[in-house]
């Protein structure tokens, strides 16, 4: 991936791509330019100057013209945040320096060319959908459980774009209630989004710990976790089969609401295979419909999901009409 802007610039301008692409978190950018299937041709990482907005118009302007001199291939940017669909506005908790400008409306005519943006999430959701392990599919809802839980939904290859930005949002919403295992309590927790109980509190990594700092008095980390799961551990089982109960259920509720017939599952935890398939029968056991086929299945694309969706949101955006 890491590349000199010179190499990179070389690399994109042999391959003849057809779209730019960019996946922006709090500290970094991963730029690329793509083909026809959204997979990078060139690829560079650089740091994010992600507090000053006219720095990062700059980064992003010395990028773009490295890879494409003529000024004209659109370009996609996948942000750690929500974008508001009318406005074009970004709300990036980590990324202050986008927080209330318009990459759409500002970024574009500073670099000549048009310029589209959507969550990290979505689009995870739209790479895996269209190109990863959701391929065929026309209701794709894509989870993310990494340090807590997202999600994207994906309808006939397009992201579905809520009202101020937000859909997708399983892992927030007051739904966890007060729950007894044995003689132990598991509390109701506030969540960062201002909500009480949301499945955020619960359901990524950190959720995992919680749960089993409070069943077993422990404070290993995640993997250590999935490790003594794995190795037959009961402690962990209990932590586990409690975080499977807790999780399965809301999402199951999704799966009805959004109708989604496969349901590609990234971040860290999902590259235990073995919770992805236990999650998998829990869920297929609490919908409506009869599923024999998995239903939750591991995201292929790994961490280049991000920058696979954005450069397949660019090459939407340059054939859709306007
Ligand atoms: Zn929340």
């Amino acid at each position: 991936m890491d590349a000199t802007l010179s190499d990179f610039a070389a690399r994109a301008r042999a391959g003849v791509p057809r779209v730019l692409a960019a996946d922006i978190g709090g500290s970094f950018v991963k730029f690329a330019a793509a083909g026809e299937d959204g997979r990078p041709i060139a690829a560079i990482h650089v740091a994010n100057p992600s507090h000053d907005w006219d720095a990062f118009c700059a980064v992003l302007a010395d990028l773009a013209a490295a890879a494409d001199p003529g000024g004209h291939l659109p370009l996609a940017i996948s942000v750690a945040g929500t974008i508001d669909p009318v406005s074009g506005r970004s709300l990036a908790a980590n990324i202050g320096g986008i927080t209330g400008h318009s990459l759409r409306g500002e970024l574009g005519p500073r670099l000549g060319r048009p310029v589209a943006a959507a969550n990290d999430a979505d689009c995870f959701a739209l790479a895996e959908a269209l190109e990863g392990v959701g391929r065929g599919h026309r209701n794709v809802f894509g989870v993310i459980l990494g340090t807590g839980v997202g999600g994207g939904l994906v309808i006939d290859g397009r992201i579905v774009e809520g009202t101020g930005g937000v859909s997708g949002e399983w892992g927030h919403g007051p739904i966890v209630g007060e729950r007894r295992v044995g003689d132990v309590v598991i509390p109701v927790l506030a969540c960062g989004c201002g909500q009480t109980g949301c499945l955020d509190t619960v359901g990524g990594a950190r959720g995992l710990e919680r749960l089993d700092a409070t069943l077993n008095g422990s404070s290993r980390d995640s993997r250590a976790i999935l490790k003594a799961w794995l190795a037959g551990e009961e402690p962990a089982k209990r932590t586990f089969d409690l975080f499977v109960d807790m999780v399965s259920g809301p999402l199951a509720l999704v799966v009805n609401v959004v109708g989604a017939s496969l349901v590609p599952v990234g971040g860290g935890l999902a590259n235990v295979p073995e919770l992805v398939v236990a999650l998998d029968t829990a869920v297929r056991a609490r919908i409506l419909r009869k599923a024999s086929e998995p239903l939750l299945r591991p995201a292929v694309l790994g961490a280049d999901a991000g920058l696979i969706g954005a450069a397949l949101l660019a090459l939407r955006t340059a054939t859709a009409p306007r």
